[in-house]
């Protein structure tokens, strides 16, 4: 959607900010992460010399053409922006593409105020498993309404689409007389921006803090695809665990291809509440095209174990 293509089209995007952000907030610095980092000087390299800018050392093809650099260093900027809440910078930084405004969007609860249902500490509805308000006979699902996170442990506000089908379907059958639950969710969710898939699930070290862990976290930059592959893609993961008993936290990545795929394996083991030793050794479909024999998410969980 941010695409150059896309010049001239104005879009109004009421949240896109908090998605953007919440999903973000800890994703690396994303401008390092498009731009790779000189494997001499361990310097941000943000042009495509393949000398190192800083220390003039020669740096692979592979670490400085992961992406179109011009593009990836916008989108960084851009991405960083979005997790400082510059609306400004965003604005200025996708001006010769998308003329986007941005705008503020609280969610309308006066119908449910003057219906006597009440809300959550979100500001959201409060509901139970069963998608039911606190006022009898009726029920809420979707943006309007909390979810239960399983990571934090608390009632959280996640708009989004899948989450809101799934209450609806709950909801519908509790209605119509079939006892069914929605148990919650890790808060997974991805976008693109400028090429690049950009995902994240469970929580960040400051949430995690807050829901009474001791977080710790790691980031690695790894091979989307094996190295022998033609064309290569760097993916990066950063994972959050807890100290104390070893779980897995949050995790967020972001890359060329493969990141939503990976975010989507480390929502399974955040919901099945895996701790970062299990991750390390994980079954993972391997094939060249897809994946080294060590996945990223392998390299990521074992490296945040290195410093537990
Ligand atoms: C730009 C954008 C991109 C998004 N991308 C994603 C994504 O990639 N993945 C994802 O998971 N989620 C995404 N979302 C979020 C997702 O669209 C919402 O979470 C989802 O649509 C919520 O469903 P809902 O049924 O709660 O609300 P809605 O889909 O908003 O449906 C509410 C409906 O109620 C109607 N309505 C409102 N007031 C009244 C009234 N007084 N009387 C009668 N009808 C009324 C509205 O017109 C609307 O049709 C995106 C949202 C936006 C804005």
């Amino acid at each position: 959607m941010l695409n150059k293509k896309s010049v001239n089209i104005r879009i109004t995007i009421p949240k896109l900010l908090p998605l953007i952000i919440a999903g973000l907030i800890l994703v690396f610095t994303c401008g390092e992460a498009l731009a790779g980092r000189c494997s001499s000087c361990g310097k941000i390299i943000d042009d495509s010399s393949v000398f190192c800018m800083y220390c003039g050392v020669k740096v692979s093809e592979k670490s400085v053409s992961l992406f179109d650099i011009k593009k990836a260093r916008r989108g960084g900027e851009l991405i960083n922006a979005a997790a400082r809440g510059d609306l400004r910078g965003i604005k200025s930084l996708v001006d010769s593409g998308v003329d986007m405004e941005t705008r503020d969007f609280k969610g309308d609860t006066a119908l449910a105020k003057a219906a006597g249902v009440p809300l959550g500490k979100s500001g959201a509805i409060a509901v139970d498993f069963s998608q039911k308000t606190g006022r009898e006979g009726i029920y809420a699902v979707g943006d309007c309404c909390e979810s239960y996170h399983l990571v934090s442990r608390r009632w959280v506000h996640v708009p989004l689409g899948d989450i809101a089908n799934k209450q609806g379907r709950v909801a519908g059958a509790n209605i119509g007389g079939k006892a069914m639950i929605f148990p919650g969710i890790v808060g997974a969710q991805s976008f693109k921006v400028f090429g690049l898939e950009v995902a994240a699930a469970g929580i960040d070290e400051r949430e995690a803090a807050a829901a009474g862990y001791h977080p710790v976290s790691a980031a690695i930059w790894g091979n989307a695809i094996a190295p022998s592959m033609p064309g290569s893609k760097k993916v990066g993961i950063r994972l959050v665990a807890d100290r104390a008993s070893g779980r897995l936290l949050g995790a967020q990545a972001v890359g060329e291809t493969g990141a939503v795929s990976r975010v989507n394996a480390l929502a399974c083991a955040l919901w099945a509440g895996l701790g970062i030793d299990e991750i390390g050794y994980l079954d993972l479909a391997y094939a060249p095209p897809f994946s080294p024999a060590w996945d990223p998410i392998h390299i990521a969980a074992q490296t945040l174990k290195s410093k537990m």
